[in-house]
């Protein structure tokens, strides 16, 4: 079994529902979810948007290899009715993003492990950091909790 944490995020329509629908839907197809962070209301990142996000992370124990949990979360994001418009960053119903799969590190093409933007992403470290505190990120070799407070403020 591996420990996946995935991070959501959310930020058009009944954004509660749509976490509570992923986590239904990757708790039926991935694994189960062994814990779940709380919700995190965020501003848009790395673009201008009025749509607030909600974000939470989930840890998931899986036995699906990695690039198989990508399409899955990939199927996800689609069949909930995730639509990408342009370049960048947008609006989403849903985004389910693979952050760490137990100590793995993968780069190809598609799937980058853990998450490149993590330690940049207070909305991702937060929640991390509650539900996994002592979580050692197997690159930079230093735990969530630390991780976040080096986080600059507001990012
Ligand atoms: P973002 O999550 O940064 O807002 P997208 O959800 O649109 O952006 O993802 C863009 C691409 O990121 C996807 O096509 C996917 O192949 C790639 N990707 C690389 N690593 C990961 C990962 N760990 N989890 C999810 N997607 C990833
Ligand atoms: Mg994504």
């Amino acid at each position: 079994m591996a420990q996946l944490y995935i991070g959501l995020g959310t930020n058009i329509g009944d954004k509660k529902k749509n976490i509570t629908n992923a986590t239904i839907i990757i708790g039926s197809i991935l694994g189960d979810i062994r814990t779940l962070s709380s919700l995190y209301e965020t501003e848009p990142w790395g673009y201008e948007s009025e749509n607030k996000f909600l974000n939470a992370v989930i840890l998931v124990e899986t036995q699906i290899e990695p690039m198989k949990c990508l399409e899955i979360a990939q199927a996800i994001e689609r069949e909930m009715g995730r639509v990408h418009t342009k370049e960048g960053y947008e609006d989403r119903i849903i985004d389910v993003d693979l952050l760490f799969y137990d100590n793995q590190v993968i780069e190809s093409e598609r799937l980058t492990i853990p998450h490149p933007l993590i330690t940049q992403r207070d909305f991702v470290l937060r929640p991390m950091a509650e539900i996994a505190p002592k979580f050692v990120h197997p690159v930079l070799g230093e735990t969530m909790e630390a991780l976040l407070e080096k986080l600059p403020q507001n990012k």
